[in-house]
């Protein structure tokens, strides 16, 4: 292998662990240098994702680049060649920069928003998403925003607190979150974070106020959630993994927040007494403590809590209830209602109703 084939192997197998598009990318953790994205998260066809810098000199605990001290760095002419013959020979459609912050992070910053400069300079005018760095300067982040498709910024853990248990340089209000609001002032609905669930022993009701908040003031267009895995050498490497179930949930609950309208209050209300998840559909569970829904009486909110029942099969519904009464399942089905799901918790008016069972 030459040394620059060497280089890309190892700075891309060290960016893996940023998740841009749930279960795909953790599905090829161990896949590189070209990793399958999903067009939804606003990407297209293959994404390059690569590291600037190997090495940094943080130390977050969990952390695979920290302990991997690799001696490999792009600069940003390197990086943006490499990325272009890939680009150019069908191997990547679009590019993912993150980076180690091996002295300072206003220099691996720049490197970031330089190396997307000279791909823009040199007519690339694909998919690019640039990493924004904790601590990260506001003109950097301006830079990055006026060239990039998407930033993000990781906020990895839910509070100042846990951060304080697993980094003891990172601050939380003013390396994350104030750069999160400057991320946001400056690509607004173009920005994502991601939180590692488990990393720091926090609860889900933990994390539920965090991504309340996050969707209440900085607004990012997606919250990623990577379920916390314990690496060799790090300081968490006799850290329990996190189950995959529990990030799952989390996407499952965060889609209820952001699509369905559901309260935090509700997704709440379906956590154990000691704040966590259980391993079941958060909409099942919701929908197994309430009364069965009449489908040719229920409102627009009521209709999206039945497991099963989505936006467009909801507005089916009420499309095709104005025009004649649901009667039975083969109705509701005919009415754009897929599979059985959501049978046991509908009635079609008249006693109807079917016994209540739990679907997982
Ligand atoms: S800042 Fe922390 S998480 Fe980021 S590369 Fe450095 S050690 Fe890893």
């Amino acid at each position: 292998m030459s040394l620059a084939e060497e280089k890309l192997r190892t700075l891309t197998s060290g960016s893996r662990y940023d998740v841009c598009s749930p279960g795909e990318c953790m599905q090829y953790l161990t896949a590189a240098p070209c990793i399958a994205y999903s067009p939804r998260a606003g990407g297209c066809g293959k994404m390059l994702k690569v590291l600037m810098h190997g090495s940094c000199s943080y130390d977050c605990a969990y952390c695979a680049v920290r302990t991997a001290r690799s001696r490999f760095s792009f600069t940003p002419a390197e990086l943006a060649e490499t990325f272009l013959s890939l680009y150019r020979e069908g191997m990547a459609g679009g590019l993912f920069i993150s980076s180690g912050i091996p002295r300072d992070v206003d220099l691996a910053m720049h490197d970031i928003v330089e190396t997307g400069e000279i791909l823009r300079r040199r007519g690339y005018e694909g998919y690019l998403h640039l990493k924004v760095l904790p601590g990260a300067e506001r003109s950097d982040i301006r830079d990055a925003a006026r060239v990039a498709n998407r930033i993000s910024i990781n906020i990895e853990v839910p509070s100042g607190e846990r951060l304080t248990s697993v980094s003891g340089v990172k601050d939380y209000r003013n390396d994350i979150l104030k750069r999160q609001a400057w991320v946001a002032d400056a690509l607004p609905g173009g920005h994502t974070t991601q939180l590692v669930v488990g990393a720091a022993d926090e609860t889900d009701a933990e994390i539920l106020r965090c991504v309340r908040e996050q969707y209440r003031t900085v607004r990012p267009a997606r919250i990623y959630y990577s379920a916390f895995r314990s690496l060799a050498g790090t300081l968490l490497e006799d850290h329990p993994d996190t189950p995959a179930w529990r990030a799952r949930r989390w996407y499952q609950a965060d889609f209820l927040l952001r699509e369905y309208g559901l309260s935090p209050g509700e997704i709440g209300s379906v956590m154990d007494e000691e704040g966590f998840f259980r391993n079941a559909d958060p909409k099942v569970l919701l929908a197994a403590g309430r009364p069965p829904v009449d489908v040719n009486t229920a409102s627009w909110n009521d209709l999206l809590r039945v497991p099963g029942i989505g936006p467009a099969a909801a507005a089916k519904i009420l499309n095709r209830r104005a025009k004649r009464r649901i009667a039975d399942y083969r109705d509701l089905k005919a009415a754009g209602v897929r599979g059985r799901a959501a049978e046991p918790y509908v009635t079609f008016g008249g006693g109807g109703s079917v016994q209540t069972r739990l679907f997982v």
